[in-house]
């Protein structure tokens, strides 16, 4: 099974990641933990993405076609599925999803979309930042990546939607609660 978690920052998309491929035996493939992993150990393509992470935009395309080759070509002979956590991230990013999945003869079984107000992403996002201390988790960076998702990640849902794809989940509700609408949906044909 391979799947696509799509919603805004402050989502709750990392949290339920970890729960779904535990249970399904996944790969998550957060491009955002990657990325962040690259800033921390210095590496070439961490100091190319760092600036634009930090101001809230999208790292080029380059570089993320570069990141899901890379992690794909790891770890495909060792998990059931991939679970996409933050990427695709525009009409294009999907597009390249399609090929590199296409080229391995894998498909996109479903896409939950994790549903949260913009109203409760503010408040959950300042949270976080007390907690884990993320620097793209000010007030003003958030307004830019909520543009960026509103403006380009948000078509995507439409995508699906025609594809038949899209499964919705209401990300306001508690976590674990949550977590077992998203089972429902996974386990049901
Ligand atoms: P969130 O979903 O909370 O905004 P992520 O951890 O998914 O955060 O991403 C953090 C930052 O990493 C983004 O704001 C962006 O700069 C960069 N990034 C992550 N995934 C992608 C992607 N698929 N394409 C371009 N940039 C990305």
């Amino acid at each position: 099974m391979n799947l696509i978690l799509l919603g805004p920052p402050g989502a709750g998309k990392g949290t339920q990641a970890k729960s779904i491929c535990d249970k399904f035996n996944l790969c998550h493939l957060s491009t955002g933990d990657i990325l962040r992993n690259e800033v921390a150990n210095q590496t070439e393509l961490g100091k190319q993405a760092k600036d634009i992470m930090d101001k809230g935009e999208l790292v080029s395309n380059e570089v993320i076609l570069q990141i899901i080759k890379n992690f794909i070509d790891n770890n495909l002979s060792k998990f059931t599925g991939f679970l996409f956590d933050g990427f695709p991230r525009s009409a294009e990013q999907a597009d390249m999803l399609n090929k590199v999945l296409n080229d391995i003869k894998v498909s996109i079984d479903k896409v939950i979309l994790l549903d949260v107000d913009q109203s409760i992403l503010l408040n959950r996002i300042m949270k976080r930042k007390e907690e884990e201390g993320r620097v793209d988790d000010s007030e003003k960076v958030l307004k830019s990546r909520l543009d960026v998702y509103f403006t380009q990640t948000q078509p995507l849902i439409d995508y699906y939607l025609n594809l038949n794809l899209l499964k919705k989940v209401d990300g306001t509700k508690e976590i674990n609660q949550v977590n077992q609408d998203i089972n429902t949906i996974l386990e049901a044909a």
